[in-house]
């Protein structure tokens, strides 16, 4: 496959690129020739497919619970156990593994093509995304049971523990990442999500944190101070689930810029580089012989690259190809693909614009809402 005529997020570079299987297997501002499938654009952007370092793909049915600004992840929790039950509970009977694939679905639509998924291992096998789980999932000092012997298990040290942590704006929350470091008894390396109350000075003992601004605005009216923690360790982006936030990723992006806590770059390198890096994989880059992980967009002429980065929503999504596969398709493409199978795809409309995705996403809808008919998603099917 070839993708001709894309300029590279953050670059002003136009080039056309060559994915051999699951590969970038060349990239050239000259034209190139395999005899395999060429896909031309016009005024398209290109970026490695978004990694979304936090979500909880079983969460994503749920519309955002809370109504207060809380001081801490324990007190949100307790509150919401209260006052949410019927909320909660009507999205609970919905089977576990439709509501986890509707979240492969929300991150796939946005063009992420790794989500980290946070809980309990769901080894789903081959994916329509890469459902990342080579970590310890340990939900939090006040939550997970029993976590200073699983942090300190010696069947699992070469695992990086992920766990919220100073999720919150008081003493509880700044004092739980005190002791969660204290208890490190064999440095295993520490990867923090929300990290609202970290110091710089604690950052030192955490391999990367996970910024979701969104989530922690939501929760604590409060974001982490990623401007100063970026000293020392490296910052990731998460969306978390649909409890605490938009599903569109793209909205989480706009508000984070919008703090301007990070400059355009480091904060693009939130979703590509550095995640690869932490998470040890071989995309967040488009390069020669990294995975085909790949996003076309369509983008606004006369823009500079970031400021027609982050204007993007998925609805201007023209391409998401995963490991070499494409995924995802906007309908103005079908012309250029006419040899693709199409009873693989489903069609589907988001803010008036129609894609095709791999999978039967109508069905899942329509199963999901045989559970639960409140449920709203963000696209309809066509
Ligand atoms: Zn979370």
């Amino acid at each position: 496959m070839i993708l001709n005529n894309v300029k590279v997020a953050g670059t002003d570079e136009q080039v056309n690129i060559r994915v051999d299987k699951n590969m970038i297997a060349q990239i050239s501002p000259l034209s190139l020739t395999d005899g395999s499938l060429q896909l031309t654009f016009v005024n398209a952007v290109i970026f490695p497919g978004l990694i979304n370092s936090h979500d909880h793909l079983d969460f994503n049915l749920f519309s955002p619970l809370g109504n207060k600004t809380y001081s801490n992840y324990t007190e949100w929790g307790k509150h919401l156990h209260e006052t949410y039950k019927e909320e909660i509970a009507a999205i609970l009977k919905i089977p576990f593994l439709m509501r986890v694939q509707w979240g492969i679905f929300k991150n796939l639509i946005c063009g992420v093509t790794t989500v980290v998924n946070h809980g309990e291992r769901l080894g789903l096998g081959n994916n329509l995304i890469t459902v990342f789980e080579q970590c310890q999932s340990l939900h939090s000092v006040h939550f997970e049971k029993q976590w200073r012997f699983k942090l300190n298990n010696p069947f699992k040290l070469n695992l990086p523990a992920t766990i919220h942590i100073g999720e919150g704006s008081d003493e509880l929350a700044s004092g739980e990442i005190d002791e969660l470091t204290r208890w490190n008894l064999f440095n295993k390396k520490l990867i923090g999500i929300h990290a609202v109350a970290m110091s710089q000075y604690q950052a030192k003992k955490f391999k990367a944190i996970i910024w979701c601004p969104e989530s922690n605005y939501f929760l604590l009216n409060k974001i982490a101070p990623v401007n100063i923690l970026e000293k020392n360790a490296a910052v990731l982006f998460g969306t978390d689930s649909t409890l605490t936030g938009n599903w569109d990723i793209w909205q989480h992006l706009k508000f984070a810029r919008a703090t301007k806590m990070l400059d355009d770059r480091p904060l693009y390198h939130t979703l590509n580089q550095n995640p690869a890096a932490i998470w040890q994989l071989n995309c967040g880059e488009i390069a020669r012989g990294k995975d085909a992980d790949l996003v076309v967009a369509n983008t606004k002429p006369g823009k500079t690259s970031y400021d027609s980065f982050f204007s993007i929503g998925p609805a201007d999504l023209l391409l998401v190809v995963h490991k070499g596969n494409i995924r995802l398709f906007d309908e103005t493409l079908l012309t250029q693909l006419k040899a693709i199978d199409l009873n693989k795809y489903s069609k589907i409309c988001i803010n008036g614009s129609y894609k095709y995705i791999q999978g039967d996403l109508p069905g899942l809808i329509e199963k999901i809402k045989g559970y639960n008919p409140e449920v709203n998603f963000p696209v309809s099917t066509a």
